[in-house]
């Protein structure tokens, strides 16, 4: 007898994790509407349209900026892969554990990477960036994580960029968890290179990854010496179903209807505006960490470099980092992120992100840690 399985509802959750965040109910309306062939005109529209608003969001006019079809860590692969080539030197600036993952996407593409190490928590320090600039002047780019979600921490990428370019860098910036979220200028700002995620502040579905190319890096790309060694990530295969006009080819099955949920939630980020975006995670974020300081709980990331939408707090002496978790998942349906790395058992981080960063999310957290910790 074959088991009987049943249809998988899940449970209800309010997640407010590192990610992914609670899904607008819009953006899992739109996921749901009849599929379509991925070179049907209709969606070759939707595509494009998805393109504009994808500039609007990360402030630039870059032609190449499209989806990559798979989470942010295949937008950071995608980045490395076409920009490096054996031999390539980069300085990378690690302040948390998606630093650590740039220096191994570096390594594997067969380059070096030149480390600038700076303390989980604090940010990145522009004089270390300089002397590592200075003592490498044959350095081809300089990567770094806008909004470290291990931390809670956001490295000043305007500086950060600025400095790189007066070396004659190229800039690599992750904004998985800053698009949306905090401001972001990838023109204003000069950066080269830029890949983000759609489960974090778009508060979209998991499993693509926004990114986007200046002029000057697709010089870089056009003028490799070796074949990128990912198929499927190289960007100028892919550019032949994404680019501009008629002439699209099939390259791979596009996830259309997660291009839908995409093209939805970037339509909501357009609406409210990026600045009305930026104030409301500003605003809740203020909001929540009243409450959290009522309750004795305190803040590990100085208040000039906090992200509103992760904020990382120290587990209190004597208390149960696993039970509380637990507690709060299956009494109040209520996810909170534990510490990760060197972090773990020692902090909780409390994302608020997209549609999930709103007064009622705030209360609700507040109050379930408050009863909880009360035990
Ligand atoms: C979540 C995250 C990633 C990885 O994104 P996935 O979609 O999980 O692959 C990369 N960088 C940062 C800063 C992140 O927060």
């Amino acid at each position: 007898m074959l088991a009987q399985f049943q249809t998988f509802i899940p449970p209800v959750r309010t997640l407010m994790g590192p990610g992914p965040s609670d899904v607008d109910p819009r953006i899992l309306n739109a996921l749901s509407r009849p599929t379509l062939g991925h070179l049907d005109p209709a969606f070759i529209q939707l595509m494009d349209e998805i393109k504009q608003l994808l500039q609007y969001a990360f402030k630039t006019d870059n032609q190449l900026t499209m989806p990559i079809s798979a989470p942010g860590s295949a937008g950071m692969e995608s980045v490395f892969v076409n920009l490096l080539e054996p031999g390539d030197k980069v300085i990378v600036c690690q302040n948390g554990v998606f630093g650590g993952r740039m220096q191994q996407n570096v390594e594997r593409c067969g380059a070096t990477a030149v480390m600038v190490q700076d303390t989980w928590g604090k940010q990145t320090d522009l004089n270390k960036l300089e002397d590592a600039l200075k003592a490498t002047p044959d350095a081809k780019a300089v990567a770094f994580v806008h909004a470290e979600t291990s931390t809670g921490v956001r490295n000043d990428a305007k500086a950060i960029c600025a400095l790189a370019k007066r070396y004659d860098c190229l800039t690599i910036v992750d904004a998985v968890t800053s698009l949306g979220g905090i401001e972001l200028d990838v023109d204003g700002w000069q950066i080269d290179a830029i890949y983000s995620g759609t489960q974090k502040c778009l508060s979209c579905v998991p499993g693509l990854s926004p990114v986007s190319f200046s002029q000057e890096a697709v010089e870089v790309i056009k003028s490799r010496k070796s074949k990128v060694q990912s198929w499927f990530l190289d960007m100028e295969l892919v550019m032949g179903y994404w680019g501009q006009g008629g002439k699209r080819a099939y390259h791979h099955t596009a996830p259309v209807n997660s291009l839908y949920a995409l093209h939805e939630s970037l339509r909501i980020l357009h609406n409210e505006g990026l600045s009305s975006a930026f104030l409301r995670h500003q605003e809740m974020h203020v909001a929540l960490k009243v409450g959290l300081e009522k309750i004795g709980l305190e803040f590990v990331v100085d208040q000039a470099y906090r992200l509103p939408q992760l904020n990382m707090v120290s587990i209190p002496q004597g208390v149960d980092d696993a039970q509380v978790r637990s507690q709060l998942l299956n009494e109040y349906g209520l996810e909170i992120g534990a510490g990760l790395g060197e972090l773990a058992g020692k902090v909780w981080r409390i994302g608020l992100m997209g549609y999930g960063c709103n007064k009622k999310n705030v209360d609700y957290c507040v109050n379930a840690l408050t009863s909880v910790l009360a035990r």
